[in-house]
């Protein structure tokens, strides 16, 4: 058997160290633990950081006007078009590391690597770190990868924190101009194709053995709000075989909800995460019982199935005990599926590094490829992470598989230079 050279871990090493850095005051808003919201003063401080990063890897830095950090590392002509590596650099409140950050600094080493070399390509390479993916301070989630990918709401630009801060107010104290915010959308025609890698945040890598796995979609998602409505009776004195009791049959339910869920391919998930139960109290009966279904798959047609199966299930579980049911369904979102060929050409360079078949899997969480698939070809490479933790502190990776997924980055941006899509920008560049 041949042995694979030691690896050389010096940039893999440095991107984790950075994430490190920038993982305490003042690159966070609280002094014990780690939380970069959106427009923050950590935020702030970390783009200073990011765009001396980027400067000192070859590339320009700017703020875009929502807010996101964008350096770009020219093609061999002026205003090439771009393939876009990004993540996003804010962070739940108590959150990890590396979710998200790990992305951007993988971009900015892949751009190092290849200014190192003197390689130019006849495309621009950038990297973006989205301000807001998680929802870190308004009460919607990737506001600022909606406003590059030009697809922001009505809602959106009156948005007010917790705080009773609005974005506008927001804003001005980043120097950034709200009526300016949609500036930040991007040209189809300026986008070749859009990259992120990102802790996989979840355990399968770890499980199998795998340092790096490749996303064949962001998972399609349904949200329910289920009532059941019984009847609330003194908890002494109501006969056991009178009773309608909401609690007793809302807890079949979520065993039901568990079973479909666990009936279907690996990437199906249904989830109940939140009861409320009424009137709450221990000497009465449950009279209601409030509670959420939150279903995922990589494909619209699992979800839908599994859906359509607990929509069947929940009502007879109702039926037989006697109480009252209404399911409203809250929230719907598409699968995203990643671009095929460019997939298979991660797929390629992930084997050719790790020197094994990938691993293919879907992504149960959102990220901010979801919204740049609006805007152009996605693709998404997932590094393995201790436990599958994330959005907690303990959140951590090994610096070799860092540096695998930097190998597997790079690989990915030579592969992609020998596409169509990749040797097309010269000779658009050329017809200009
Ligand atoms: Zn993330």
């Amino acid at each position: 058997m041949v042995k694979m050279p030691a690896r050389e871990t010096a940039s893999g090493l440095r991107a984790v160290a950075r994430c490190d850095d920038l993982g305490v005051a003042p690159y966070s808003d609280s002094d014990d633990h780690l939380f970069r919201p959106y427009l923050g003063a950590g935020h702030a401080a970390t783009l200073d950081r990011i765009a001396a990063w980027m400067t000192e890897a070859g590339m320009t830095a700017r703020v875009d006007a929502a807010g996101n950090i964008v350096g770009r590392y020219e093609g061999r002509h002026p205003d090439a078009p771009a393939l876009v590596i990004g993540s996003h650099v804010d962070s739940v409140r108590d959150g990890g590391r590396y979710d998200g950050m790990l992305g951007v600094m993988l971009g900015i080493e892949t751009v190092a690597w290849f200014a190192e070399r003197g390689h130019r390509f006849a495309f621009a390479i950038e990297v973006i770190g989205f301000g807001d993916e998680e929802g870190s301070r308004f009460p919607v989630s990737m506001l600022t990868t909606r406003a590059v990918a030009g697809v922001l709401g009505d809602q959106d630009l009156a948005l007010v924190d917790a705080a009773g801060v609005g974005l506008a107010e927001a804003l001005d104290g980043f120097g950034l101009d709200v009526t300016r915010f949609v500036d930040a959308v991007r040209e189809r025609e300026d986008v070749l194709a859009y990259v992120e890698a990102h802790i996989e945040q979840g355990p399968v890598l770890e499980a199998e053995g795998h340092a790096l796995g490749v996303v064949s979609a962001i998972a399609a998602q349904y949200r329910f709000r289920a009532v059941v409505t019984g009847v609330a009776g003194h908890a002494g004195t109501m006969a056991m075989r009178l009773r309608h009791d909401a609690l007793a049959a809302a807890a079949e339910m979520v065993l039901a909800v568990e079973r479909i869920g666990g009936a279907g391919p690996e990437d199906l998930v249904a989830t109940v995460g939140r009861m409320e139960v009424g009137p709450g109290v221990p000497n009465v009966v449950p009279g209601a019982v409030t509670f959420s279904i939150d279903i995922r798959a990589g494909v619209d047609a699992v979800r839908d199935r599994a859906a359509e199966a607990i929509q069947a299930v929940l009502p007879e579980i109702a039926a037989r005990r006697g109480v009252g049911l209404d399911l409203t369904l809250q929230q719907d979102l598409p699968a995203t599926p990643c671009d095929g060929s460019l997939s298979a050409l991660m797929a390629d360079a992930v084997s050719a590094v790790t020197g094994a078949a990938p691993r293919v899997l879907v992504s149960g969480a959102g990220h901010d490829a979801m919204v740049m698939a609006r805007l152009a070809p996605v693709s998404m490479v997932f590094l393995r992470c201790r436990g599958g933790i994330s959005h907690n502190p303990a959140e951590a990776v090994e610096v070799e598989d860092v540096q695998v997924a930097l190998e597997a980055m790079t690989a990915f941006v030579s592969r992609f230079e020998q596409t169509g899509a990749g040797a097309g920008a010269a000779l658009t560049q050329e017809e200009r």
